[in-house]
């Protein structure tokens, strides 16, 4: 309904000063990669694949693998699409890779640390990911979710080095990669904001569980500070590389207008969301410039709980009301 009455997005991605921060979508397959061209999406800031093979009890191959990922590069000839390995495990198990007798899944073996445990699939689907680049004119970046040290995206960034990849980055959606981004994103390209999971993390509140919601809040101030401290460590990255080292966020936090403000103003250098959201947050964010929503992310940083960061925030932006 705030989309419709955004009165849909027309790709224009500038805040109110002209600062351009491009909006990006959440896809899983090359029917939401259509629609999401088709609603303005500068490009796929998430391509979640263990999407492609979640019905699947034994690894892809090759093939099936090339052919998937192509399906969603095909709609973005000439723009970007950012490419998540499996995150396979806790609410997303794949009976090839992850084991569902662990005690605690949240803090198991997934994502990233599959590799540990079953070696060279990592590797097998980042030299599918190649060459269904090599095949469309997509400018494919890939990421590595659940990483939580600088030691892991050393070795995600080689691995993918050696598969042909050239932009690699990782995904901060543990707090530990968030305080400590300014030694990953020396070695990483870009980072990705998993702010679902990074919020699960920073308030140990299980994402799945209802009578959690309230914990499981990205206005939470701590998760805004954890969100701030990424910022800040891939500037210093950035300043002692001397290459650009973006900041994107692709949880649900992005699709919510007010809070895409905040994250402007953090630092935060693009946005991915699931493609029906695109209209009403550039619909809010072109009524702002990066001042303002610099001092707006000022004042939900400083608030002592979730609601009284929203509250502020939200009074701050009248153009909420007309979204509905
Ligand atoms: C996240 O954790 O915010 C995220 C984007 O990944 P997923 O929701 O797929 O875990
Ligand atoms: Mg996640």
């Amino acid at each position: 309904q705030a989309a419709a009455l955004a009165g849909g997005f027309d790709g224009d991605n500038r805040l109110a000063d002209g600062h351009v921060l491009p909006l990006l979508a959440n896809v899983a397959t090359g029917k939401d990669a259509s629609k999401a061209a088709e609603s303005g999406a500068e490009g796929v800031g998430l391509l979640r694949t263990e999407f492609c093979f979640l019905d699947r009890d034994t690894e892809p191959t090759h093939e099936e693998q090339v052919a998937a990922y192509g399906a969603v590069f095909e709609h973005f000839s000439g723009k970007k699409v950012v490419i998540r390995t499996l995150d396979a495990g806790a609410d997303k198990p794949l009976p090839f890779l992850t084991n569902t007798d662990e005690p605690n899944p949240a803090l198991g073996v997934r994502g990233y640390r599959t590799d540990w445990t079953s070696p060279g699939v990592l590797a097998r689907q980042l030299a599918a990911i190649a060459a269904a680049a090599a095949e469309h004119e997509a400018e494919v970046w890939v990421m590595a979710p659940m990483i939580a040290t600088a030691d892991e995206a050393e070795h995600f960034v080689a691995l993918a080095t050696e598969a042909g990849l050239q932009t690699a980055g990782v995904m901060v959606e543990v707090p530990s990669a968030a305080l400590t981004s300014a030694h990953i994103l020396q070695r990483a390209a870009f980072a990705s904001l998993g702010t679902n999971d990074l919020t699960q993390y920073a308030m140990a509140a299980d994402r799945m569980l209802g009578p959690l919601a309230a914990l499981n809040n990205p206005w939470q101030p701590a998760v805004l500070q954890l969100i701030k401290a990424t910022c800040d460590g891939a500037a210093q990255a950035a300043a002692a590389t001397g290459e650009p080292k973006p900041v994107g966020v692709c949880g649900e936090s992005a699709s919510d207008p007010a809070l895409a403000v905040v994250l402007a103003g953090l630092g935060v250098t693009s946005l991915s969301m699931t493609a029906r959201s695109l209209a009403a947050v550039n619909a809010v964010l072109k009524t702002v410039t990066l001042d303002e929503a610099q001092s707006l992310a000022q004042l939900a940083l400083a608030a002592a709980s979730a609601d009284e960061a929203r509250e502020k925030v939200r009074a701050a932006l009248p153009v909420l009301d007309k979204l509905g």
